[in-house]
């Protein structure tokens, strides 16, 4: 048996979850990378990565995440995790990953959340915001919109607060603006 086993499948509306299984290194970052490979290839651009029973993760299964990330929000895709817990949760935390991706308690969080912004991520209220001088929205810094500032660019605040009287809208994606 491999170190990671995977299962995928495809779920309404259109978002394929993937649950990961063992220990994600760099002996089996390739197994992750052909499954979403597979799907990229179909033009499924909608990603729940479960990490229920991901038993291990290092700094190279971290890189595999970060390059699919970069490559589906291109092209306004995304991925979103669920039960993010342990080991693996304490490597997104050290590794900074968690500022810029959504972690839900549950996949049909995760998976409801590509229909419908309002469903938050765990810990949403407690990001930062993030804005460009030259971009018409601020964001919470999970935003896959606010990936696309250039990273030169980006005004980072640590209260809503600080925004105020800069004259941003809040984004219609990630609605910064619901939270008190
Ligand atoms: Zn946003």
């Amino acid at each position: 048996m491999s170190e990671l086993e995977i299962t995928d499948s495809k779920v309404d509306p259109g978002v394929i979850v993937i649950s990961l299984i063992g220990s994600l290194n760099e002996n089996t970052i390739d197994i992750l990378e052909k499954a979403i490979h597979k799907h990229l290839s179909a033009n499924e651009l909608k990603f729940v990565i479960d990490c229920e029973e991901l038993t291990y993760l290092n700094s190279k299964g971290v890189g595999a995440f970060n390059w699919a990330i970069g490559g589906i929000r291109k092209h306004d895709g995304d991925i979103k995790f669920s039960r993010v817990k342990g080991k693996a949760r304490n490597v997104f935390d050290m590794l900074g990953i968690s500022e810029f991706i959504q972690i839900y308690k549950t996949v049909d969080e995760a998976v409801e959340a590509f229909a419908d912004p309002s469903v938050k991520p765990e810990g949403a209220e407690s990001f930062s915001y993030i804005t460009a001088k030259d971009e018409k929205y601020y964001h919470y810094s999970w935003c896959p919109e606010a990936k696309k500032i250039d990273k030169d660019d980006i005004v980072e605040f640590k209260s809503r607060i600080e925004v105020f009287g800069l004259d941003k809208t809040p984004c219609p994606i990630c609605r910064p603006a619901d939270m008190a």
